[in-house]
């Protein structure tokens, strides 16, 4: 695997506060729990763990919010891909409608951890709007908002005027807002999440890669690239897009598919009023979506799908400028401060996984480019099912750990179904 993109180009290395020591592992120890990955899945099932009295380890190979966590584009947006009516369709009568209200309640998640342990997290919670590209849109969007509003969710349609007064251009034909989702700081989240795992008894140690597993007389021993070992009862693998190959095949149940982010100088007042004025943050309802906000420097930040190998130069970000440019005329010379990218990990049935290929070992994996409130909610969950043993305590079923077939070749078929995908937006753009 690549070595990946680092962290410190990015609008929130730049701007979050600063994260607590986490010193990579030097001794080996034991644990009730061995967690790897600090992302928000892997620090926030330390964190509910060690309210719960049980030991927890963390190894992080870069430092916390290196992955996904520190780099996205801070959208919490509750719910699935699907809507609630495919989720219960999909996964039957009991099911269904548990994980409906699992993911109906995931932003809460978010707001309850910063609150209840007053994380330093810019952060507002205005809503999140999804936009309608094309009138074909507006049918699947209305349909949405509809079947969250059934379900008492604070959500509505906007029409083409209301939108447009919202994201601050008309190029949209309609759209919903869940006043459920906000927009949050990630790094200094990923970082608040660290800091509250190690308030409550868990170690989390940075620069500390897992290089392997094993398993002996019911136990697991973890090793690590300096030597040190970590024995525990548990182990959670919480790596997602930035997995390797310390579980068999696991890396090949997904695709690491990049994301690319710009953020622009701080704006004008005048500037800043004329976007997103409520202070929302919207993705669009393009096949390869566009997310974008303002953050709390007044900086404007634009995301896209990127290449598929690690960015190079400044010209692997253009496509996402000129998208800018397009959506906002005013922004043209405003000057880019920041351009970053990060590994979102897409599953063939765009849902996340959770495994169990062995006793006690627990995989969550896969999150569709969705997972600040996701990813923080099933840290909770998966704390909950390692304390009491329940299956139910998760909202999906443990599934097999299934590689995608033909999994190097798919990435070629992923770059080729982006292209086309690029075409269909640009036409349904045209037609709007
Ligand atoms: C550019 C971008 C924009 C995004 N925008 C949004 C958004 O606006 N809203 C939203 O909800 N979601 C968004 N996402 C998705 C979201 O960021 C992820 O779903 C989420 O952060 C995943 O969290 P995680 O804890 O599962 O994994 P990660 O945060 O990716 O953490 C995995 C960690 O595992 C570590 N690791 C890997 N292998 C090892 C090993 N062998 N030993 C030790 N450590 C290891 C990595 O270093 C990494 O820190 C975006 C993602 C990207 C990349």
């Amino acid at each position: 695997m690549a070595e990946p993109f680092p962290l410190e180009p990015s609008l929130w290395a730049a701007t979050a506060p600063a994260a607590a020591p986490t010193p990579a592992l030097r001794e080996s120890v034991t644990a009730d729990v061995c967690i790897v990955g600090a992302g928000y899945a892997g620090l926030s099932t330390a964190l509910h763990l060690a309210e719960r009295g049980i030991k927890a380890v963390v190894l992080e190979a870069k430092e916390p919010g290196f992955g996904g966590s520190g780099r996205n584009g801070g959208q919490v947006i509750p719910g699935l891909k699907f809507d609630p009516d495919e989720l219960e369709t999909m996964f039957g009568k009991d099911r269904g409608p548990r994980l409906v209200d699992f993911v109906g309640h995931t932003a809460d998640v978010v707001w309850d951890l910063i609150d209840r342990h007053k994380m330093d997290v810019p952060n507002t919670r205005n809503g999140w709007i999804q936009s309608a590209i094309s009138s074909a849109a507006v049918g699947p969007i209305e349909s949405r908002a509809a079947q969250w509003q059934k379900r008492g969710a604070p959500v509505q349609v906007l029409d083409r005027m209301e939108t447009a007064q919202h994201v601050g251009h008309s190029q949209y034909v309609a759209s919903w807002i869940d006043r459920r989702g906000g927009v949050v700081q990630p790094l200094a989240y990923a970082r608040g999440l660290a800091r509250a795992a190690l308030a409550a008894g868990a170690a989390v140690h940075g620069n500390t890669p897992a290089t392997g597993l094993e398993r002996q007389g019911g136990k697991w021993t973890v090793h690590t690239a300096q030597g040190a070992t970590v024995t525990a009862d548990r182990v959670v693998l919480a790596t997602n897009g930035y997995t390797g190959d310390l579980w068999p095949h696991l890396r090949q149940t997904i695709i690491a598919a990049n994301s690319f982010q710009v953020a622009t100088k701080p704006l004008s007042d005048n500037v800043r009023k004329s976007i997103l004025p409520g202070g929302q943050s919207t993705s669009d309802s393009r096949r390869i979506g566009l997310y974008y906000r303002l953050d709390h420097t007044g900086r404007f930040l634009l995301g896209g799908r990127g290449t598929m190998r690690e960015p190079r130069q400044a010209e692997d970000w253009s496509h996402i400028e000129t998208m800018m440019e397009r959506m906002f005329p005013q922004l043209k010379g405003a000057g880019i401060d920041f351009r970053w990218g990060g590994r979102v990990a897409l599953t063939r049935d765009h849902l996340p996984h959770l495994h169990e290929p062995a006793p006690g070992l627990l995989i969550d994996i896969g999150c569709m480019g969705r997972g600040v409130a996701l990813q923080s909610a099933l840290g909770r969950a998966m704390a909950a099912y390692i304390a009491s043993g329940d299956p139910l305590a998760l909202p999906l079923p443990l599934g097999k750990v299934s590689p995608l077939p033909f999994h190097g070749l798919n990435k070629l078929y992923f770059q080729a179904f982006v292209t086309w995908y690029r075409f269909l937006d640009r036409r349904d753009a045209a037609a709007a």
